[in-house]
């Protein structure tokens, strides 16, 4: 099997006098070109054999483990995509996969018992319970479900202890690589060196000795991203699947699949246990706890003296604001107390830059991304306005592009540049910084920030939903949340839960230490379900209303959803395509098809996109269906079409 994205494997014959094993890394003539390749099995037969090529040669590297092997084709049958596709996805470029002469690397030697900390009786159980299911060496899905601040990390450390201790590889899964940097240091402390990383920010020089190490075994505890999954572990015992919420678990590019799921789908291939840890579980993992398919193990308090913060709404509706405030008086006051305390706040608002439109205020005009259906968002401290969608950026312009008027341009609505602004305005002297994808591009730039805030020279933090998860900073007691809202809009079924779980991860920040926390919403629907869950702090209520609206509307975590997207710069051709895309779908009697529409992003990069949606009960193996069908049809060569098993993203 070679990196591309082709079907299925290709006979070669053996280099001379050897024998390749399954799983071996051989390189192989392919058309005119050399490729690094899998051996996945035996030949199939059927080409004579005076046409087969021979393997150039093997390389003297580990095989990938059956294991690996059969895990590799089960993502691509689940995704509907060709295993060669999910091969270029692992070691497109193969680099990393042979060793160069100078290569050394010396493998941290981890200590099960380097620090381990006291536990609290509840800790102490949830971790038993852990620890018994690495024990068990079988496959086995655990929730650790605890509120933020509960403990959880410290307990899934001791069933990676457990795993170290049988002296098998355990790996733990982050949602994003920002978060890497501050749980590292935490491992560190924990088992006495810092785990082998594996992601997308890594060196070449890097990842090949970690690559190496992982793929000899010597590497016995990876901390990395959703990739870090197909890594040829020979003797993985433990995958721990972190804030397992998160919707950045979702590749959407490419082979489109979900970390969390196939972080399962891995650990059953394995048999091996798999923790799913979060403060704000997913209704799909919930469900299957409450099926009794995944173990469920709660940590309902703090840990330590540490209380929940207390929750309260402000209805933005009662205060006239100025036009370019935002912050509301019970917030400001709250604000400028905090300060006078010497303690610390941090406000949120999940949208980077200044402004998320620009208009014209002579003519109306907005600025658009020529490229996408998007406004082009503001970033006042480098002068030019972004597409969030596609790289595309410009000086804002000095006059209207459509009226020719001169200096009449408004920024509406608010960014965090534009918090920060308001912040100075009627704060003087408090000292802020912001924190959002864009500002902490440099490496180190994050924990510049937390290093800052944990020395307490930061008074207010401003920042996006970056700054939602991991951070532990104990003199934080008050969080803003500038526009509890935002998240509420469009037409993407798991709106509300997304925004329960953000509001609740941000409010989790709050009180973390000996002084008690305070969150204020700042809302116009203060008697939306999302808003009184948070009030009452009641997620198993809020949760049960959503499953029932799910249920209702045939919609996961009851039912399954694929989405197909047809995309391409000609909008009437796109539009026919999904048209007859849809029309011929196999019709089965419990199988729904929705649309084609447009997506709500009908363009981007250019390219029109045209979706549509087929809803099936689950018992229905809808991967093995598409693939059946799509074998079958014939898309125009200057169109693409994108299958999406389980959608997450509904634009
Ligand atoms: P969670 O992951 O559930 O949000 P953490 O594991 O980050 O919680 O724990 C919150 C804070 O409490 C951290 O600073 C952690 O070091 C501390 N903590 C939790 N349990 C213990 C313990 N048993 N002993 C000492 N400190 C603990
Ligand atoms: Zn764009």
């Amino acid at each position: 099997m070679v990196p591309a994205p082709l079907g299925e494997a290709y006979d070669y014959l053996p280099p001379e006098g050897e024998e390749p094993a399954q799983g071996a890394f051989v390189e192989v003539p392919f058309g005119r070109l050399k490729m690094i390749g899998v051996v996945f099995g035996e030949g199939k037969g059927g080409v004579p054999e005076a046409k087969l090529k021979k393997v150039i040669r093997c390389l003297p590297v580990p095989p990938v483990p059956e294991v690996a092997l059969s895990f590799i084709e089960w993502v691509a049958h689940y995704t509907v995509t060709p295993a060669g596709a999910v091969l270029k996805m692992l070691f497109g470029n193969a680099k990393f996969i042979e060793p160069k002469k100078k290569d050394s690397f010396d493998c941290p030697a981890f200590l099960p018992d380097f620090h381990q900390p006291q536990l609290s009786p509840d800790q102490t159980k949830a971790a038993e319970i852990l620890k018994q299911a690495v024990r068990a060496q079988k496959y086995s899905a655990t929730l650790l479900d605890g509120v933020t601040g509960s403990g959880k990390t410290e307990v899934f450390c001791e069933a990676i202890a457990e795993c170290l201790r049988q002296g098998k590889q355990a790996l733990v899964m982050l949602p994003e690589i920002a978060m890497t940097a501050a749980l590292i240091d935490r491992f560190a402390a924990r088992f006495g060196a810092r785990p082998v990383e594996w992601h997308s920010a890594l060196g070449d020089r890097q990842r090949r000795l970690h690559w190496q190490a992982i793929a000899r075994g010597e590497a016995q505890f990876i901390l990395g991203a959703r990739s870090a999954l197909f890594l040829p572990y020979p003797d993985l015992g433990l995958i721990v699947v972190d804030e397992e919420h998160e919707a950045a678990y979702k590749q959407e590019e490419g082979v489109i699949y979900h970390g969390r799921d196939m972080a399962v789908a891995r650990a059953h291939i394995g048999g091996i246990p798999v923790i799913l840890s979060s403060a704000t579980p997913s209704l799909e993992t919930l469900q299957n706890a409450r099926q009794g398919k995944y173990g469920h193990v709660v940590l309902p308090k703090r840990f330590g003296v540490a209380q929940m913060p207390n929750v309260d709404l402000v209805d933005i509706r009662k205060y006239k604001l100025a036009a370019h405030e935002f912050i509301t008086p019970p917030l400001f006051e709250n604000l400028k107390q905090t300060i006078a305390e010497g303690r610390q706040a941090m406000l949120f608002l999940n949208r980077r830059g200044y402004a998320p439109l620009t208009l014209c205020r002579k003519c109306g005009h907005r600025l658009q991304c020529p490229r996408c259906t998007a406004w082009l968002t503001e970033h006042r401290q480098s002068g030019r306005l972004h597409c969030h969608h596609c790289d595309y950026t410009i000086r804002l312009p000095e006059k209207c592009p459509a009226c020719q008027a001169e200096a009449s341009f408004a920024a509406c609505g608010p960014g965090v540049e534009r918090i920060a602004e308001e912040v100075e305005a009627r704060l003087p002297g408090a000292r802020y910084a912001v924190m959002a994808s864009d500002t902490l591009e440099k490496p180190g730039a994050a924990q510049e920030l937390v290093n800052k805030m944990s020395a307490k020279e930061i008074d207010i933090l401003i920042g996006t939903q970056i700054m939602a998860k991991g951070y532990h900073f104990p003199s934080l007691t008050l969080v803003g949340v500038i526009d509890a809202d935002l998240g509420l809009a469009g037409g993407d079924p798991r709106a509300c839960e997304r925004t329960f779980q953000l509001l609740q991860q941000i409010a989790g920040r709050s009180g973390r230490g000996e002084d008690a926390g305070k969150v204020l919403l700042q809302t116009t629907a203060p008697d939306h379900p999302v808003m009184k869950a948070m009030i009452k702090g009641d997620r198993d209520a809020f949760m049960e209303i959503e499953l029932a609206e799910r249920e209702a509307y045939c919609l996961p975590p009851f039912w399954r959803l694929a989405s197909l997207t047809v995309s391409g710069v000609d909008q009437a051709q796109v539009s026919r395509t999904a048209q007859t895309l849809a029309d011929s779908v196999p019709r089965l009697e419990e199988c729904r098809v929705l649309g084609p529409a447009p997506a709500a992003f009908a363009k981007i990069r250019g390219k029109y996109r045209h979706r549509l949606m087929i809803q099936a009960p689950r018992n229905i193996n809808l991967s093995s269906i598409l693939k059946r069908w799509l074998t079958t049809v014939k898309l125009p060569r200057n169109l693409r079409l994108s299958v999406d098993i389980d959608p997450y993203n509904f634009m």
